[in-house]
């Protein structure tokens, strides 16, 4: 059998980006070890939304991308506006609170269009992400710029697309195979990986390793250890399978750590989501209507300004700051003025619903005095104005500690609601420090030969906070790169 030319760890969007790459780089074999049965296979990618943020100057320009889009969506170029790179940077920057490490983010923002223009040419199918980023505002669907078009049937499509490109061109796949170890030479050269398959463990050589095999968001362990309490009981969005071995194996030989360790993108979900990701019900245990009603803890505080920024600019924080919360439980309450705005999941929960407001505080299990006290504050304190969910409409409060600084309305409509939420990790943000050629680095700042990593392992990006369909685009950028490096490696 012929020598491997690659080895991919990994078999999420990253990692098979970099086996597509690699093999369209001339690699001739090229393996991808996935942890994962083939049931189970496809990493966080599976569970995604399939939504890709990246830059484009024109509405135009995602004419090509999703060539149906007019049939899907009448008028669809009306509700679209442009997505320059600097509104992609000023968007990473404001989110990272401006601690995004430069030379990556102009990697990831700069390479962004043409990468998904390379991933639809390898045959990944794109349409217009109609129920993440749309609002409708008369006959017209609002687009939240750079988060319009994802992968067709969402990450369930994308994570089954990657691994049909992959096998028709000839990479093999190896499911139920963990990478362990990494393996070395005497000058360092990284020669392949030592794993535990079925028959037990055993080397695989290879001339070049991707690692693209997630980050520790699945380790209770890890959790606690780098990102605090209350992480370790935190409910896990997507795959069991990412408890930080990639991660673990390039420390042992010397790789250099970057960006957030004590970092992570978690959501606001269902408080009775499952404790690991569900394949059926992917993302729809998202609840990220929140700007427009009330969060309360179950002191019956507000802690939160649900209208700060638009949900793709604050929910990917907002989940760990829940989780924070005493219980590490809220509860979103809404009136029916806006049940129209949320969003097609919060079908998959079970409001609490009722006719007046003291009546729906009564079967919450909050502090109801406060609770209720809470809302009766924030309704007296919102001020005069024209409530439009398609800008930052400063539509706020007035007096109030915490304000809400966008779409501020009264909750005096009936029927009243209330969802109650958690926060769930989707990744963790601390990685590996890796090159323009997703080369891993060491302790001694030089690239170790023979590694590359790719996907969440790619540590700097992203701090406190992130700009929603930004993993998917990263992972596809610096796994392009990986595969075409390694392959010539
Ligand atoms: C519910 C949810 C919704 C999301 N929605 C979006 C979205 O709409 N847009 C967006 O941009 N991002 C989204 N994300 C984030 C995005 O999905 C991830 O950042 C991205 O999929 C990560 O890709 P990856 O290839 O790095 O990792 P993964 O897709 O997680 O793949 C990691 C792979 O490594 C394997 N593995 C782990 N350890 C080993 C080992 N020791 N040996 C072999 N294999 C191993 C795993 O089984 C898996 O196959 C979402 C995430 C979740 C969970």
């Amino acid at each position: 059998m012929a020598e491997i030319d690659v080895i991919v760890v990994g078999a999420g969007n990253a990692a098979l980006a970099a086996a597509a790459s690699a093999r369209e780089q001339g690699a001739r074999r090229v393996v991808v070890l996935e942890k994962a049965t083939r049931e189970l296979r496809g990493g966080n990618t599976h569970y995604s939304g399939g939504l890709l943020r990246f830059a484009y100057d024109a509405p135009e320009d995602l004419r090509s991308l999703v060539p149906d889009a007019d049939k899907q969506v009448s008028g669809f170029y009306a509700g679209v506006e442009p997505y320059p790179r600097e509104a992609f940077r000023k968007d990473l920057l404001r989110v990272t609170e401006g601690r995004t490490d430069p030379e990556l983010a102009e990697i990831l923002i700069g390479r962004s269009q043409d990468t998904v223009r390379w991933m639809a040419r390898q045959g990944i199918a794109m349409e217009p992400a109609v129920s993440l980023s749309a609002v409708r505002v008369g006959d017209i669907l609002k687009w939240s710029p750079g988060a319009v078009i994802r992968a067709r049937h969402e990450g369930v499509g994308l994570s089954a697309m990657w691994f049909d490109i992959v096998e028709a061109l000839g990479v093999e796949v190896r499911y139920d195979t963990s990478a362990v170890r990494l393996t070395q030479d005497a000058r360092g050269r990284v020669t392949g990986v030592v794993v535990r398959d079925g028959e037990g463990f055993h080397e695989v050589p290879g001339k070049a390793v991707v690692l693209g095999c997630g980050g520790f968001e699945a380790n209770p362990e890890w959790r606690a250890r780098y990102l605090g309490r209350p992480w370790d009981h935190a409910k896990v969005r997507g795959t069991r399978y990412n408890t930080g071995d990639g991660l673990r194996m390039a420390l042992e030989i010397g790789a250099l750590p970057h960006g957030q360790w004590t970092g992570c993108h978690s959501t606001p979900i269902d408080a009775g989501a499952p404790p690991h990701g569900d394949r059926k019900l992917t993302d729809k245990t998202n609840r990220l209507s929140y700007m427009y009603g009330v969060l309360v803890n179950v002191r019956g505080r507000r802690f939160f300004d649900e209208g700060e920024d638009f949900q793709f600019y604050t929910y990917a924080k907002l989940g760990g700051i829940i989780l924070n919360e005493p219980s590490g439980v809220a509860h979103q309450i809404f009136d029916s003025k806006v049940t129209g705005l949320l969003e097609g999941r919060y079908k998959t929960g079970q409001p609490l619903v009722a006719d007046t407001l003291r009546q729906l505080v009564e079967q919450l299990p909050v502090d109801r005095v406060s609770c209720l006290e809470t809302i009766e504050r924030y309704n007296a304190a919102v001020e005069e104005g024209r409530f439009d969910p398609t800008i930052r409409d400063g539509l706020r409060t007035k007096g109030l500690d915490l304000p809400k600084s966008n779409w501020a309305q009264r909750l005096d409509t009936p029927p009243f609601m209330a969802y109650p939420v958690t926060g769930g990790i989707t990744f963790s943000f601390g990685g590996l420090r890796v090159n323009e050629r997703a080369q891993v680095i060491t302790t001694s700042w030089t690239p170790v030969p023979g590694l590359y990593a790719c996907g969440e392992m790619v540590g700097g990006l992203f701090h406190t906070n992130y700009p929603g369909g930004t993993g998917l685009v990263s992972g596809a950028v610096f796994g392009r790169l990986a595969g075409a490096h390694a392959a010539g490696a």
